[in-house]
């Protein structure tokens, strides 16, 4: 690990804030997307089988959005009073969950069923497809909570799959408009979720830094050299990978310890939120033994394994 030498001061670098574009949702192809990418860093990775079964758990719930049903959203006084309250008007947390997301879960299933897994996949796939509603919630509750180590990590990545489904769909069912931003400016102003990661644009956005959430996909601005988590704007590091080609870079707090990965797209416009912090696991082993922790989980480690 390399730790640079701080040039950028916050703020100070971007354009006003008012003239910025705050949230860009998902767009709804993004699961295609994110599969394509899967399929690039499985190849030559050492989790390169891990990798190209996300890489088609992805196209599944590519395949579940373009399918999904159609979902009663928050209408506009709804909208207004949260905007008003700073409240995240999707939020995972006490938004009531529309038993659509089981016939998302039921498609992401039927997809994989048709896949050649292995044998364990193949019985959880099976297991899930009879599981009642009521386990359902409870694990969509506990995923949804952050407790991801209490969900088998055979049966999490299906469950969480199928939540991003559901999430996305709503998101991309609203405009941008829908949503103010928060009090807590390191949390989803769409669903209220911590960041996976931060991206670093690159084309018209270029240098903007946006936090990308780890549900819903949606993606905020924040400013750069300012920690996600406890704002604080001194004792920001960053370190990247000896030998790395620096498209990936950690932001880490001295102040609470809590650290972020951040995306730098000019160097590899191609990058995913979800599948380049997979892909990095390496780095987020560095940053443990170094007693520093990420807020934002991808809901596709299990932190047991
Ligand atoms: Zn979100
Ligand atoms: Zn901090």
């Amino acid at each position: 690990m390399s730790t640079e030498v701080r040039i950028l001061e916050p703020g100070k670098i971007e354009v006003p804030a008012g003239r910025i574009r705050f949230l860009v949702l998902p767009g709804q192809d993004i699961f295609a997307r994110r599969a394509g990418r899967f399929r690039i860093l499985s190849g030559s990775h050492a989790l390169g089988d891990y990798l190209g079964f996300l890489a088609l758990l992805a196209d599944a719930q590519q395949k579940a959005l373009d399918q999904f049903p159609a979902l009663t959203l928050p209408g506009p006084d709804e909208q207004a009073l949260c905007r008003e309250h700073g409240m995240p008007l999707l939020s995972s947390k006490s938004w009531p969950r529309n038993p659509a997301w089981h016939s998302g879960l039921r498609m992401v299933l039927q997809q994989m069923a048709e896949a050649a897994l292995p044998a364990a996949a193949s019985e959880t796939v099976a297991g899930l497809m009879h599981a009642s509603q009521t386990v359902l919630e409870e694990m969509a509750d506990r995923i949804l909570a952050g407790e991801l180590a209490d969900i088998s990590p055979g049966e999490l990545p299906f469950v969480a799959a199928a939540l991003q489904v559901y999430w996305v769909r709503m998101a991309g069912s609203l405009g941008e408009d829908a949503f103010g931003r928060l009090q807590e400016s390191g949390l989803c102003p769409v669903c209220g979720s911590y960041p996976s990661v931060g991206i670093v644009s690159a084309g018209t956005n270029q240098g903007l830094r946006y936090l990308s959430c780890s549900l819903c996909s949606s993606q905020w601005h924040m400013v750069r050299i300012k920690c996600s988590n406890c704002e604080s704007t001194e004792g920001i590091n960053f370190y990247t990978a000896e030998g790395s080609k620096e498209n990936v870079k950690v932001e880490c707090c001295s102040k609470c310890n809590v650290y972020l990965k951040l995306l730098y797209l000019e160097k590899d416009p191609q990058m995913d939120p979800i599948a380049d912090d997979l892909a990095t696991l390496a780095l987020d082993m560095i940053m443990d033994k170094e007693g520093k922790s990420r807020k934002g989980p991808n809901l596709f480690f299990h932190p047991g394994v």
